[in-house]
């Protein structure tokens, strides 16, 4: 919740869990302590601007992005959803453990913000076509021995998974169709039980 496209998300959220028909408690992350406190069976780091997400979430006053990839690391099961620049995030972590998805991004890799796109993608995850949303959105470069592809743009790899965390360089939040925000819950509930 430090900046980005977060309210769109706990909208996604909220209706797949309806349509899941379990209930679903969304804690809004801005610190180190509230994600111990929240201990959450399932994590979104929503798109946004990397850089500002950096700083303000390795800030003293946060600490949010260290206690987040300590977390993930030490617990590969946890699903998780980076999206735009939540999945630059997952494949680049700056920091001096390894990449939380196995994959190089290049940022911005589509040009400025009026080279933004919509564009129907591939999603063999959720079986089916989906509205791609790109937004100044990166590129993977390349995808590590621990990832595997699971979204495509044509030929172009759009998303990635490792383990449960799954990293996309579109929007699934922005589109009406909440099949991305489903997977999440329902692995959520498959790890827990
Ligand atoms: N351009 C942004 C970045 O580099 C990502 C864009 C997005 O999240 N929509 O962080």
């Amino acid at each position: 919740m430090l900046q980005g496209a977060r309210h769109a998300h706990m909208r996604a959220l909220n209706s797949a869990a309806d349509e899941l028909k379990i209930s679903l408690e969304i804690f809004e992350l801005r610190n180190d302590r509230d994600l111990i406190n929240a201990n959450p069976h399932a994590i979104i780091l929503p798109g946004g601007e990397s850089t500002t997400m950096r700083l303000t979430g390795n800030d003293i006053s946060s600490r949010l992005l260290p206690e987040l990839f300590r977390m993930l690391r030490r617990n590969s099961e946890l699903p998780v959803m980076g999206t735009c620049a939540g999945a630059i995030l997952l494949s680049d972590p700056q920091d001096d453990g390894g990449k939380i998805v196995d994959a190089n991004v290049d940022r911005n890799a589509y040009g400025r913000q009026s080279e933004s796109f919509q564009s129907v993608v591939n999603a063999k995850i959720i079986s089916r076509e989906f509205p791609g949303v790109f937004i100044r959105a990166p590129r993977f470069s390349s995808l590590g021995s621990e990832s595997t592809p699971i979204v495509f743009h044509g030929e172009e790899i759009v998303g990635v998974r490792t383990k449960n965390r799954i990293a996309l360089t579109f929007h699934p939040e922005l589109s009406k169709d909440n099949s991305f925000h489903k997977w999440l819950i329902s692995t959520a509930l498959e790890v827990k039980s």
